[in-house]
C-alpha cells in the first residue's frame, strides 16, 4: 500500500520535512497548513520539490469551523474555501481535510451539517477538490466516526467523504467494527496515530502525546483491518502531533515512522518482510576503550580472564562462563572514554535476521574487517550500538570466534555464568523508536515502561525480552540531559552466588558501590532475613528486592568511562530490581560528587 506523512509529525522547515520524508521512503505527505504558511516557498515551488523528491501530496489539512454554522457564517466559510481551493489548485492537491467544529456558533443539527457540507462539496468538485469530513474527538457536536459518517452519508455527495484518525477513534473507545458498513470508496483518508494509555483531556492527549502506530497502547492494526475490509485502497497515512518528534531530527524520525508502517503492514496481513527471527542469546559484548587498564583491572578483579586475541586486531576476549566481552583498543575507538559499542547477539539463522533487519531499514554496517575475518552483518540500533549477528555452533557460518586465537590464560572462576542482561541509555529523543526498533526488527518482546527517580530527574525504564529471557536488554532513557558517569551503559552478570561473587570482588582489590545505610533499614522493615543475612548485604552492598516469581540479589561496580558492572543472583525472579534503582542512582550521584568524575 502507499504510504504518506503529515509534515506535522517532523520537525523542521518544510523542505527539510520533504526531504525527510522522501529518503526514508514514504510515497507521499499531507501538507499541514501552518508549514506552508510558514514556508518561504510558493505553492508552485512546494509542488515541484515535492514532484522531484518523488513525494505525492496526498491532503490538505486542515480545515475547521465549517460546517453547522447560522447562514450568514457560513457565507464567510465558503469564501474562506474558495481560497484554500484554488491554494490546492496551484499545490496539486486534491483531497481537502474538513474537521468537525469546535466553534461556540456551531448548531446541533445533523441535517443542517450535511446540508452545508454538501454545498461545500459542489465548490469543491467544481474546483477538483474531493472533502474528506473527520470527527474530531473533541469536536463539538460530532465526536465520533460513526456519527460524521451518517452526516457524509446523508449529504450522498461525490466530492464528499470521510477521513478515519485512529487516534480520534480509539481515544474515545469507539467500537471500530462498525468502519466495516462503510463503503471504502466513501473513506477518503485514513490518518494513523498510537498513543500509550493515559488517564488526560483527549485534546491534551492528542497534541503532546500521539506515536507511531506499534509504539503506543492502542489496536491501531486492528482498527486498519476493519478499514482494509471495506475496500479502502487509499494511503496509510501517519498523522502524529508529539512534543519529542517535534525537537527530534527529522531524518531519523521519518524512519522510525516508516518502520512502524512497515510492522504494520505485516500485521494486517498487506506486506511480508522477511519473518523475524528472535536471537537467543548474547554471543558478546564489546567494551571500545581509550585506555584499557582501568577496565582490564575490573574486569580481572570480578573473575574474567584473557582467554583469546583477535588475530588482526587490538581486540581482547575476557570470559567467564558464558559471559564474554570484546575490549578493543583499536584506532576506531571514540575518545570519549570507556564504553559499551557493540553487542554479537546469537541467532539460528543470523543472514536471515539481517534481511529482516534491513528490509525493516536498520542502518546496515560496512564489514570493516580484515580479510580473514569472519564477514558478519551488521546494523546500527538507534542509539548507535553496533548489532553483530552471530551464530557460534554453525560451523557452516562464519565464526566470529575463529577471529581469535587462545592466549593460553586459562579462564579462573568467580561464579559469573553469563551475562544477564544488558541496560542501554538511549538518547531522550530515540526512546519509543528504540522499543519498536528491538520488538520488530529483532523479534524481541516489550514489557512494561516504568519509571524510576533518579535525584536530579526522572528516568523511563523498558525491558525487551525473548521467551526464555536468553537476552534481556533493559532501554531507558533519561529526562534530565544526560549525566554520562550515572546515566552510564551497564552489564548485568549473572551469578548463583551474588555473595560470594561480591566477596572475591573486593578481595581481589575491587570497590563496589556503597549503598546507604538507609536502605537496610528499610529492607529489615519490609523482609524476614536469616540471621546475618542483611548484615552481609550491608557490609557489601548488596540490593535485594522480590517479586512473584522469586528473590533478586544485586550489587554494583563503579563506573569505568561510561560503563559498569552489576553482578545478580536471580532466583526466579523476573524484574530488573527497578524498586532498587533510585537508591542505586543516588549512590551513584554520591561517589560522583565525591571523586569528581
Ligand atoms: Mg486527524
Ligand atoms: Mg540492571
Amino acid at each position: 500500500m502507499r504510504t504518506s506523512i503529515a509534515t506535522v509529525s517532523l520537525s523542521g522547515s518544510l523542505t527539510e520535512k520533504l526531504t525527510a520524508a522522501s529518503r526514508a521512503g514514504f510515497d507521499g505527505v499531507e501538507i499541514f497548513e501552518n508549514d506552508l504558511l510558514a514556508s518561504p516557498l510558493t505553492p508552485e515551488e512546494i509542488r515541484a520539490r515535492c514532484e522531484d523528491l518523488g513525494l505525492t501530496i496526498d491532503l490538505y489539512q486542515p480545515m475547521r469551523d465549517i460546517e453547522a454554522v447560522p447562514e450568514e457564517e457560513f457565507a464567510r466559510n465558503l469564501r474562506r474555501a474558495r481560497h484554500k481551493f484554488e491554494l490546492m489548485r496551484r499545490l496539486g492537491a486534491d483531497t481537502v481535510l474538513v474537521c468537525s467544529s469546535v466553534s461556540p456558533l456551531g448548531i446541533d443539527d445533523d441535517a443542517l451539517a450535511a446540508e452545508q457540507l454538501s454545498r461545500l462539496a459542489d465548490l469543491a468538485r467544481d474546483s477538483g477538490v474531493r472533502v474528506a469530513y473527520e470527527a474530531l474527538a473533541w469536536g463539538r457536536h460530532v465526536s465520533t466516526y460513526d456519527h460524521a459518517w451518517r452526516i457524509v452519508e446523508t449529504a450522498g455527495h461525490s466530492a464528499l467523504g470521510t477521513c478515519l484518525d485512529s487516534f480520534h477513534i480509539l481515544s474515545r473507545g469507539s467500537d471500530p467494527k462498525g468502519i466495516a458498513d462503510i463503503p471504502g470508496e466513501k473513506i477518503f483518508f485514513l490518518q494513523l496515530a498510537d498513543a500509550p494509555l493515559l488517564a488526560m483531556d483527549v485534546l491534551q492527549w492528542s497534541r503532546h502525546y500521539r506515536c507511531f502506530p506499534g509504539q503506543g497502547g492502542f489496536d491501531v492494526a486492528g482498527l486498519v483491518q476493519h478499514v482494509l475490509s471495506t475496500g479502502y485502497d487509499g494511503p496509510l497515512s501517519l498523522e502524529v502531533f508529539n512534543d519529542v518528534f517535534r525537537q527530534a531530527e527529522a531524518g531519523p524520525t521519518a524512519v522510525d515512522a516508516r518502520r512502524s508502517l512497515l510492522v504494520l503492514q505485516e500485521e494486517v496481513g498487506v506486506a511480508a518482510p522477511p519473518a523475524p527471527v528472535v536471537p537467543t542469546g548474547v554471543a558478546f559484548a564489546e567494551l571500545v576503550t581509550p585506555d584499557a587498564e582501568p577496565v582490564q583491572a575490573l574486569l580481572r578483579a570480578l573473575g574474567f580472564a584473557r582467554t583469546a586475541r583477535h588475530r588482526s586486531k587490538p581486540v581482547h576476549l575476557w570470559q567467564q562462563g558464558e559471559a564474554r566481552l570484546l575490549v578493543n583498543t583499536g584506532p576506531a575507538v571514540r575518545r570519549d572514554g570507556t564504553q559499551l559499542a557493540a553487542i554479537g547477539l546469537e541467532f539460528p539463522d543470523p543472514p536471515a535476521a539481517a534481511r529482516r533487519a534491513e528490509a525493516l531499514l536498520a542502518p546496515v554496517l560496512p564489514r570493516r574487517r580484515a580479510l580473514e575475518d569472519a564477514p558478519l552483518d551488521a546494523v546500527a540500533a538507534p542509539d548507535g550500538t553496533e548489532l553483530f549477528f552471530c551464530a557460534t555452533d554453525r560451523p557452516e557460518l562464519p565464526n566470529w570466534r575463529a577471529d581469535f586465537e587462545e592466549t593460553g590464560d586459562a579462564e579462573q572462576i568467580a561464579g559469573v555464568t553469563r551475562i544477564d542482561h544488558l541496560a542501554l541509555v538511549q538518547p531522550w529523543h530515540h526512546f519509543d523508536e528504540a522499543t519498536l526498533f528491538h520488538s520488530s526488527v529483532l523479534g524481541l518482546r516489550a514489557q512494561e515502561s516504568v519509571d524510576v527517580a533518579d535525584p536530579y530527574g526522572l528516568m523511563r525504564s523498558r525491558a525487551v525480552t525473548n521467551d526464555d529471557a536468553g537476552i534481556r536488554i533493559a532501554l531507558s532513557v533519561g529526562a534530565a540531559p544526560t549525566d554520562d558517569t550515572v546515566h552510564a551503559q551497564h552489564i548485568a552478570l549473572a551469578t548463583d552466588d551474588v555473595v560470594a561473587a561480591a566477596r572475591r570482588f573486593v578481595e581481589a582489590g575491587g570497590r563496589l558501590l556503597p549503598i546507604p545505610a538507609n536502605y537496610y533499614d528499610d529492607l529489615a522493615a519490609r523482609f524476614e532475613f536469616a540471621d546475618g543475612e542483611l548484615e552481609t548485604y550491608r557490609e557489601l552492598g548488596i540490593l535485594y528486592d522480590r517479586d512473584a516469581h522469586g528473590e533478586f540479589r544485586h550489587c554494583y561496580t563503579r563506573t569505568v568511562g561510561r560503563v559498569f558492572f552489576e553482578l545478580v543472583q536471580r532466583d526466579g525472579y523476573r524484574g530488573y530490581g527497578a524498586q532498587n534503582a533510585p537508591v542505586r542512582l543516588a549512590a551513584q550521584h554520591i561517589v560522583k560528587g565525591l571523586t569528581g568524575g
